[in-house]
């Protein structure tokens, strides 16, 4: 479907002012042809565009709305804040409940560092790790997305998938000298580097689960070895919960797998949809960071009063009832992935869907999902663009690409699964 003629006006107008339009290069829909649609104002699990018209959201601002859209208990968070003023720059409450809410909900966090988005809270924590081992080498896995730190910017997913750029421009070699990048789901690669490098390596840095190149499970076996390597070699494990922190339970997915990380990066969620990130570990490594050791890092916004308010009033909604909100996002995942899956078995189609609490992605390729980012198809970016654009049709709005992740959230109730699922019915009819 094209943009109506609000977003097309809005589009011209952004394309003079902003490169491609955008703020961030995945919204500007290149993967999957035609222009973006602006967002004019959004609601639960719903956003209408600038035209006026309304559509299921699976975007979520890319993770951070586990509530929902616009929830009334976080805007009335975000609003009590704002009225007593925008930006402190100086200790707050707001802070110290949200590090409060974080450190009692996740066993391996007994300090966080606020700082304002998930590239700055993995940036820092790679920082911190480098002081801790006294070790430069960084190891990431292929696909793994961890914000856009020079250090990082090596064979990512994200927009770097949808591109297909295994890099970037802009990053001097030296950037990247220390960075190893490793393929998912292969012990014996892991092991064979830790054997001959081990000793140099500051940290291994693992995506919660990785989702930033399609959702990439990994087996409990390769995790669990991740962290015996770290542990063998004196390496930390970094655990990039930027995208599972708080999202999958409230230890994320280090509880999933069953291991302990040494350090944790968080984004999204912990700001309920404003600027927050932050990393955390142990007393004996947080306490590394200035002023009280030798480890620099700060920020004009970080604590931000209202984000932290935002924050808190999400984490508060998550925690109550005893996991009541988690049960729930499972089952809207499940129901969504069962729905989604009929379909594609009613048009004959030999695809299937990977679902992890309430994140999702669609394999449209035949065969076991892929493990590894060396397993995806070329092909299924093609599949995916048309199904995006049929998918808009049918009012369903998801990512716009093929190598993003499905979010549903707390507002996403049984008429919108149903009413997803008859539009995906749908449009694969329509593009049969
Ligand atoms: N780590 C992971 C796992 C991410 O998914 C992202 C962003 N999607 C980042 C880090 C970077 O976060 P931000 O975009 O807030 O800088």
């Amino acid at each position: 479907m094209s943009a109506g003629p609000r977003s097309r006006e809005l589009y011209r107008r952004a394309v003079e002012v902003l490169p491609a339009g955008v703020s961030s290069p995945v919204r500007a829909f290149r993967s999957v042809g035609g222009e973006p649609l602006f967002y004019a104002s959004a609601e639960g699990c719903h956003f209408t565009d600038a035209d006026g018209r309304r559509f299921i959201d699976y975007v979520g601002s890319w993770g951070p709305l586990v509530l929902g859209h616009a929830h009334p208990e976080v805007v009335e968070a975000v609003t009590r804040a704002a009225a007593k003023g925008l930006s402190y720059g100086a200790p707050c409450v707001e802070e110290v409940e949200l590090a409060e809410l974080m450190v009692g909900a996740v066993p391996h966090l007994e300090m966080v560092r606020f700082v304002s988005s998930g590239t700055e809270a993995v940036m820092s924590a790679v920082r911190l790790a480098r002081a801790v081992t006294g070790r430069d080498v960084v190891v990431k896995f292929e696909g793994g997305y961890h914000g856009h730190a020079d250090a990082l910017l090596v064979a990512g997913g994200s927009g770097l998938a949808t591109f297909g750029t295994p890099s970037s421009a802009g990053v001097p070699a030296d950037a990247v000298r220390h960075t190893v990048v490793l393929p998912l789901d292969d012990e014996a690669a892991l092991h064979a580097l830790m054997e001959e490098r081990g000793d140099t390596v500051a940290a291994v840095l693992l995506e919660g689960i990785p989702a930033n190149s399609g959702l990439l499970v990994q087996r409990q076996e390769f995790v669990r070895a991740v962290r015996e390597e770290c542990t063998r070699h004196g390496a930390l494990l970094l655990l990039d919960e930027v995208i599972t922190g708080f999202r999958l339970g409230p230890a994320g997915a280090a509880a999933h797998y069953g291991v302990t990380p040494d350090l944790t990066t968080y984004g999204k969620i912990i700001g309920g949809g404003l600027p927050v990130g932050a990393y955390g570990g142990a007393r004996r490594i947080m306490e590394r960071l200035a002023p009280l050791g030798d480890v620099y890092q700060a920020g004009t916004l970080s604590g931000n009063p209202v984000a932290m308010a935002a924050g808190a009033a999400t984490l508060r909604r998550l925690l109550a009832d005893d996991g009541a909100a988690y049960a729930r996002l499972e089952a809207t995942g499940k129901s969504l992935a069962a729905g989604i899956r009929k379909a594609f078995q009613r048009r004959g189609l030999p695809y299937s869907v990977v679902q992890v609490g309430s994140i999702l992605w669609l394999v449209l390729q035949e065969g076991e999902p892929p493990r590894a980012y060396s397993g995806i198809e070329a092909a299924t970016v093609q599949r995916y663009a048309a199904l995006h654009g049929a998918l808009l049709e049918h009012g369903v709005y998801l990512a716009p690409s093929a190598y993003e992740v499905m979010f549903a959230s707390l507002a996403h109730d049984e008429a919108a699964l149903a009413e997803t699922t008859a539009a995906f019915d749908a449009a694969l009819g329509a593009l049969q």
